[in-house]
């Protein structure tokens, strides 16, 4: 069965096809800058060149009409027909307290996800127009949904609720969610196959570290707490984002500088994390170079990062009450040696002992970073999102045929 992967944004789509005979990805690529004058497609069929163009996309149908176009063109094409996408599956970033798993998309399940447009105001109505695109551009072909939140459906009310009046959580769903659930699935699964234990018997901390970043305790296979919270700005210190801070600082720093309500939104969610403490950049590559040249802000912004992971790795062993297992997983978590080093030194009274040459080794492959003899294990398992969506796609259709 071919299955495609869709992530729809507002002004852009990212896309997969993936063979599940073998789980082989075919094809992928993304359409940027829908509704604007200039859309830029990028298509990439695996094994073949990248084709590039720009051409005028108006919406969400057209972009999915391309994409169809694309896989199946003559020359850069992966299928020959259109008939060979069996099925389509959605990444869709809130599911609030509903979906607690995966669903085959129906009149009811786009109602809910429309009902949670409050929830996550900038995708969920962007998700909902690919879902609509793909009804009519593959007319009866079978789609389903894929949540950022529905692995951490699983954490008690102790993690999920905050300590404010519960009118609040009756009336406006005001809880911890957590996000990224289908990076903290696929990792802390393919990190207990890596180990050959079971997942169930294991408690681990997966740090999906990247330009958003979260910690995810997952005890028996359950995400028992995570580090994002109603939305994805609680936590770690991110790129742009500030992560966890002093709630008060929100109304003394509205009234002291006279921002609005948006203007206070976009100085936590853009303007702060490793940004505005380096004053340099949000990406820890050029952090890190900076750091490394002398750069004191960029040092500070990098120990401050750092700091903050390993609080919640120990804040996550005492949830727990132990580790056996700690993963680290996207860009940073996947590429920066010197970030796994600098969070694995001063957990040593963990159990975790880092292996310098593993850490150091490259490899795109899931692997064992801590040594032998280290009572925790500590792995890098690189994410596949795409493949948990087209997996749990794939599972769906199957058992409803
Ligand atoms: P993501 O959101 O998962 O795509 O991750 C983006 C982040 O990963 C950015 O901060 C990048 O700087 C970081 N990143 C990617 N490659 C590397 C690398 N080789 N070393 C350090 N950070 C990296």
């Amino acid at each position: 069965m071919k299955i495609l992967v869709i992530n729809a944004g507002s002004s852009s789509l990212k896309y997969q096809l993936y063979d599940m005979s073998d789980e082989s990805v075919l094809a992928s690529g993304r359409v940027e800058r829908i509704g604007m004058d200039s859309s830029i497609v990028t298509h990439e069929p695996v094994g073949a060149l990248e084709v590039r163009d720009v051409s005028e996309i108006l919406d969400h149908v057209s972009a999915v009409k391309r994409v169809i176009d694309l896989l199946t063109h003559k020359e850069y094409g992966v299928v020959t027909s259109m008939s060979e996408i069996e099925a389509v599956g959605h990444r869709i970033v809130h599911g609030g307290e509903v979906f607690k798993n995966s669903a085959l998309v129906t009149m009811e399940v786009k109602k809910e996800i429309k009902r949670l447009f409050d929830l996550a105001p900038l995708h969920n109505p962007a998700h909902l127009m690919g879902i609509t695109a793909v009804e009519n551009v593959l007319p009866g072909v079978p789609q389903a949904v894929v949540f950022d939140t529905a692995f951490h459906q699983t954490m008690p009310d102790t993690s999920y609720l905050y300590p404010i009046p519960t009118v609040l959580y009756r009336r406006h769903g005001v809880r911890r969610y957590g996000f990224h659930g289908t990076s903290h699935a696929y990792v802390s699964d393919k990190a207990a196959r890596v180990l050959n234990k079971p997942l169930e018997s294991l408690k681990m901390i997966t740090c999906h570290i990247g330009n958003g970043a979260s910690c995810t305790a997952i005890k028996d296979g359950k995400s028992i707490d995570t580090s994002m919270g109603m939305t994805p700005l609680e936590g770690l210190m991110m790129g742009t984002r500030s992560g966890d801070i002093d709630p008060a600082i929100v109304p003394f720093v509205m009234n002291k500088e006279e921002l609005t309500l948006n203007e206070a939104s976009s100085m936590l969610n853009k303007h702060s994390g490793m940004l505005a403490i380096s004053g340099l950049s949000s990406d820890m590559r050029e952090v890190t170079d900076a750091m490394n040249e002398g750069d004191k802000n960029a040092k500070l912004a990098f120990d401050m990062y750092v700091y903050r992971v390993k609080k919640y790795i120990g804040a996550y062993a005492a949830a727990m009450n132990g580790l056996d297992v700690l993963v680290f997983t996207a860009g940073v978590g996947e590429n920066s040696v010197v970030l796994r080093k600098a969070v694995m030194e001063g957990l040593t009274f963990l159990g975790l002992e880092l292996d310098e040459k593993r850490n150091a080794a490259r490899s795109k492959e899931a692997r064992q970073i801590s040594t032998d003899r280290s009572k925790v294990k500590a792995l890098v398992v690189p994410t596949n999102e795409e493949l948990l969506i087209a997996r749990d796609t794939y599972a769906l259709v199957n058992e409803a045929q």
